[in-house]
């Protein structure tokens, strides 16, 4: 379907999120997976395929800066649990039971929701067994990713098979990013995921940031999520989560971290000039009991970028990052007043800004010549999102866009979602497999 070199989208509103925040009629033209015109008319090359976009928006395709695709299939499985109960009566006992096929098929799954939903990259923390298999549907469902292995080897509650042999865990890691970094034409990257403090021993998370600084890699982890966890993490070890990243020189890696709910403005002490990426999930912090980030400190900060991402199926229950920009839109009227945080700012989180803190922003995030070519395609014009001018496009995008409104997704100009559907995957095998698969699961997981 895509095989073509070109692909023109023909006479939407192209919402660039550039730095001059440029909204422009016409069209937009990929050229071998790399956006050439931007604007205006442009006439189409020979075989060029063409999406008509009259009447609709035209945005950079999603970053979604925190999930986990090997968890897609744990939606619902989980429930009505804070995050320390969830991991060890729950999320932990189901990873375990993966093997090669579920954690292909459960990536597969979040990939196609990602795709559907208008996200065109993701960073992932992955699974301590199999993430080959998390790679293999990232390049397979055609989504721009960097992933990682999930690092444990020690903690309480964690299964006998999720805490492996240090030094096994961060050759692994290092094999990951010897096969998979710039897979793809540059479109699958690596990083060092170490889970978080109360999962991992020092010797690993030295380990973890010697890989970063040896392999020029990201670290992406949790910090600051639960209450409950900065307690467990002073009770076991006598310091605080940030007093021990601080030790171990963990804030000297390019650190990406979700969560950072509990972050506030003591802790500029300790990152004393060094930079930061929070990945702002809030239906998660919401879901599993754990608080509200604020947004307006984080965004003030010269020391963070902050992202968005809906964490895992199994703590939000979806994957969808317009429902996400909206609930944190939302959220944030509440928490600090109405008009403080913008819609604008919010689809910013979701696109130039979450790619800056994933260090993508030289090649996604904003509509511009040069960048590659991952666009979403929104159908704004029906009843329930209606609001002509002089309504801003970013408050209906932002406020109204649901995910029935995503009428085409491409990433390097490839489309991967059309129509309703994924013209270059097995529809069928996204329905079928993965139930399948987790059937399987839960007969070798035996959850009590
Ligand atoms: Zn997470």
């Amino acid at each position: 379907v895509s095989g073509s070199r070109h692909l023109l989208v023909r006479g939407g509103t192209i919402v660039t999120m550039d730095a001059g925040h440029r909204v422009l009629p016409g069209d937009v033209l990929v050229s071998d997976g790399e956006l050439v015109a931007i604007g205006g008319d442009v006439q189409p090359p020979p075989g060029a395929e063409i999406v008509e976009a009259a009447g609709m928006v035209v945005l950079p395709g999603f970053v979604q800066g925190h999930v986990h695709l090997g968890q897609a299939m744990f939606r619902g499985l989980a429930e009505g649990r804070e995050l320390m109960d969830w991991l060890r009566e729950r999320i932990w006992p189901l990873e375990a039971a993966h093997d090669h096929d579920s954690v292909y098929w459960s990536s597969m799954l979040g990939v196609a929701e990602c795709l559907s939903t208008g996200t065109t990259t993701i960073n992932d923390i992955g699974l301590v067994h199999h993430a080959d298999a998390i790679f293999e549907a990232i390049r397979d469902g055609g989504l721009r990713g960097i992933a990682g292995k999930c690092l444990m080897d020690v903690g309480v509650g964690v299964p006998p098979g999720l805490a492996e042999r240090t030094d096994d865990a961060l050759a692994e890691a290092r094999a990951l990013y010897d096969r998979w970094e710039g897979a793809e034409g540059g479109r699958i990257g690596t990083s060092i995921c170490p889970r978080f403090i109360l999962s991992c021993s020092e010797r690993l998370w030295e380990g973890a940031v010697g890989l970063c600084r040896d392999l020029d890699l990201p670290m992406h982890t949790h910090l600051l999520e639960h209450p409950r966890e900065e307690k467990e993490v002073f009770d076991a070890l006598g310091e605080s989560q940030m007093g021990f990243f601080d030790r171990l020189g963990v804030f000297d890696t390019d650190l990406r971290v979700a969560h950072g709910v509990w972050l506030e403005s003591h802790h500029l002490d300790v990152l004393d000039g060094r930079h930061l990426t929070i990945c702002h999930c809030p239906a998660a912090n919401l879901k599993l009991g754990s608080g509200i980030a604020d947004l307006a400190f984080l965004r003030g900060e010269e020391t963070f970028d902050v992202g968005i991402g809906t964490d895992g199926a199994p703590c939000n229950n979806s994957m969808d990052l317009l429902a996400e920009m909206r609930l944190a839109a939302l959220l944030q009227q509440y928490k600090q007043g109405p008009g403080r945080v913008s819609a604008r700012d919010v689809l910013e989180l979701a696109t130039s800004g979450g790619a800056r803190a994933l260090g993508l922003e030289d090649t996604v995030g904003s509509l511009e010549v040069g960048k590659r070519g991952d666009l979403v395609v929104l159908d704004l014009e029906r009843p329930c999102t209606f609001g002509p001018s002089p309504v801003s496009l970013y408050d209906r995008i932002v406020y109204t866009a649901a995910r029935d409104a995503v009428h085409m997704v491409a990433v390097d100009g490839r489309i991967c979602w059309r129509d309703g559907t994924w013209p270059h995957l097995d529809a069928e095998a996204i329905r079928r497999r993965p139930a399948e698969e987790l059937e399987r699961l839960l007969e070798r997981a035996r959850l009590s």
